[in-house]
């Protein structure tokens, strides 16, 4: 399988984003993390931008020695030379150079021409390349400039000896179609272009950074530029977990691989919350709280059986503890027995029915069942109200009827009925729609229509 080179930027264009700054001693923490982690680049910071960016810069290029550690620069000698000063002490130093490409940056923000353009990255990459051996190259807005005048720049900046050629989609504009075109039109076309590595940068904006990234790799590039959790500048960069989970998940649609520990994605995520205090959105994949929680019954019964039912990686695998089974009012009877066992509690059935009820009651209110609640109301169940709970459960029409009327379940249960796919649930629903979920007859299905 082809190695893809992960670059993490989450130290640079991570560091870029609203609210997640971080001060060397926090840069350093993380960039211990990220070489825990395995990640091949470590993109330390824009050394002119800053003297706290300069010494981030240094005193990782000092201490973290297995990653190549890069140091950003703008195409002129002044931000070269303030790099390669910050990179001295680094083991595999490496000098990336940007420079906007795009009409559009060239004519309102640069004020330059394009043959001035065209010069300007040579030149510096012409001066990095007398000081480091490993030089980065990136057309700023690659994917919104004129494509004969982007090859001829990377013609360009290959001659004055970049080994790497990055292609970023600077404002998250292009599609994944487009973008692996692009990176192809590149490799038909430019000459030299097969003796250097072809990397991506792709954001966020409509949501396409991983997939943009993916194209790029399918086309023939072999570096990805990326961040932990996928913070970045506006909407963010391509989420690195993302990125490498996606080729480990799927090696038949995207046969790369890289050297990345997966078991620690997780903790890498939760460091960098930690450093920023930017929460992980919860449905974030790979990362977020719920990203292995499995609430629906239908879900968590087929969790239960085997986790292939609904797991396509395991929480083990991305160093997430233990995959959740998450207890709410879309819970079955059996994640429930499941819980109340790990707590050191086992039930008859019609014990187990009781306390179900009265779950599923408070689920409806409280949205979350928390293991304190749940002790709380095993407690109930089991002392005081035992008197109660045998009477509740002798009569159906005192266990069911106050249920029926708060919760949706009998219109979900006819709506099971109803639904052409559910035949076989609406059979064993019975006669009373109400009596589903309590019926005294043990039926696997009924932790079924709580998930349907
Ligand atoms: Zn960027």
């Amino acid at each position: 399988m082809d190695r893809i080179t992960i670059f993490d930027t989450t130290l640079r264009d991570g560091e870029q984003s609203p609210g997640c700054s971080m001060n060397v001693q926090e840069k350093l923490r993380l960039a211990q993390q990220l070489d825990r982690l395995g990640v091949d680049v470590i993109e330390a910071g824009f050394p002119i931008a800053s003297d706290g960016d300069f010494e981030a810069v240094q005193r990782i290029a000092a201490s973290v020695r297995r990653p190549i550690i890069a140091g950003l620069a703008r195409a002129c000698k002044g931000d070269v030379d303030r790099a390669w000063e910050a990179l001295q002490g680094a083991a595999r130093p490496r000098i990336h150079i940007f420079l906007a490409t795009s009409d559009i940056h060239l004519k309102y923000k640069l004020r330059i021409t394009r043959e001035q353009c065209l010069e300007q990255a040579r030149e510096a990459v012409r001066h990095a390349k007398s000081l480091c051996a490993d030089v980065e190259f990136s057309p700023e807005d690659a994917t919104r400039t004129d494509v004969a005048f982007l090859c001829q720049v990377v013609e360009a900046v290959i001659a004055a000896g970049a080994t790497t050629v990055n292609i970023p989609d600077t404002v998250g504009y292009t599609m994944p179609e487009e973008y692996g075109q692009l990176i192809r039109t590149l490799r038909e076309k430019v000459a030299g272009i097969d003796k250097v590595t072809i990397s991506t940068h792709c954001h966020n904006d409509l949501g396409l950074a991983v997939a943009n990234s993916l194209a790029g790799v399918q086309q023939g590039a072999r570096q990805v530029e990326c961040t932990i959790n996928g913070i970045g500048e506006r909407a963010g960069n391509a989420s690195l977990e993302e990125i490498v989970m996606a080729m480990r998940v799927r090696p038949d649609r995207y046969p790369y691989e890289t050297v990345v520990a997966s078991e620690h994605l997780f903790s890498s995520s939760q460091m960098l919350a930690e450093i920023t205090r930017v929460p992980v959105q919860p449905n974030k994949a790979i990362t977020g709280r719920n990203a292995f929680a499995h609430e629906a019954g239908i879900h968590q019964d087929g969790m239960l059986k085997n986790p292939l039912t609904y797991e396509i990686m395991t929480p083990q695998s991305v160093g997430v503890p233990d995959s959740r089974l998450v207890l709410g009012k879309h819970s079955g009877r059996h994640a429930l027995a499941l819980r109340c066992e790990q707590l050191g509690h086992q039930f008859e059935r019609r014990e187990l029915d009781e306390i179900y009820r009265r779950f599923v009651v408070l689920a409806d209110r409280i949205k979350r069942v928390q293991d304190s609640h749940l002790l709380e109301l095993i407690q109930d169940v089991t002392s005081g109200a035992a008197s109660q709970v045998s009477d509740a459960t002798s009569s159906q029409t005192k266990k069911f009827p106050p249920i029926g009327a708060t919760m949706p379940l009998p219109r979900a249960a006819a709506a099971a009925a109803n639904d052409s796919h559910s035949a076989h649930i609406s059979g064993s629903a019975g006669q009373s729609t109400l009596s589903i979920p309590f019926a005294d007859h043990h039926s696997d299905q009924e932790d079924y229509l709580w998930g349907v």
